[in-house]
């Protein structure tokens, strides 16, 4: 299972669409401060289907759809979808080899959720990622201050992370 490309459109300072795609071996984004590095990996999260507006580092759900600048209008909607290779090693259940997840927000607060776009619920994508450690409650994903939490969390919360990297937490 390999993640193969990144797509986002109106998602926060990213008004046009813009494919990433990741190349076997390690990839790093480097940028100036405030040149959308961290976005990417909101947006990364957000398809995944992080609910929490912190973890997204706004103050609302609206707050990911790009907003505008003084020369160019804000955006209706935003999307991500993320593809990933799902043959080799630690496959995800599913009949497909490649599994694009996208996830749709309007202005309007109407949220779309797909898979190989076919429209799922949010828990649909849960569920597909459970015990792959990828998911929203995953820990693919190590924000800054991250390993701290782990390090300094309640053995109860610790215990979250050992259940995902077990492959147990569906039972
Ligand atoms: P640093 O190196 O300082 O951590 P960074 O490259 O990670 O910076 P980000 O935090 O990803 O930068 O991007 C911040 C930029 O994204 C800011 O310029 C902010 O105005 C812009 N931004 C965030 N949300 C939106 C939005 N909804 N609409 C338009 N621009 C947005």
């Amino acid at each position: 299972m390999i993640l193969t490309s990144l797509e986002m459109q109106g998602f926060k300072s990213f008004p046009e669409k813009t494919v990433l795609t990741f190349d076997k071996g390690i990839t790093a984004v480097v940028g100036p401060n405030g040149s959308g590095k961290s976005n990417l990996s909101d947006a990364m999260r957000w398809v995944l289907g992080e609910q929490s507006t912190k973890n997204l580092r706004g103050s609302k759900m609206e707050d990911v759809i790009f907003g505008g600048t003084e020369h160019r209008p804000a955006m209706g909607f935003a999307e991500v979808s993320m593809t990933i290779d799902n043959r080799g090693e630690n496959r995800i259940n599913s009949d497909f080899d490649e599994i694009t997840v996208t996830r749709r927000y309007f202005r309007t607060g109407d949220s779309q959720y797909l898979i190989n776009n076919k429209q799922v619920r949010l828990r649909d994508i849960a569920e597909m990622f459970m015990n792959t450690g990828i998911g929203r409650e995953g820990y693919s994903i190590i924000g800054q201050g991250k390993i701290q939490n782990i390090v300094e969390g309640k053995p109860e919360e610790r215990r979250e992370l050992f259940d995902e990297a077990a492959g147990i937490v569906k039972y």
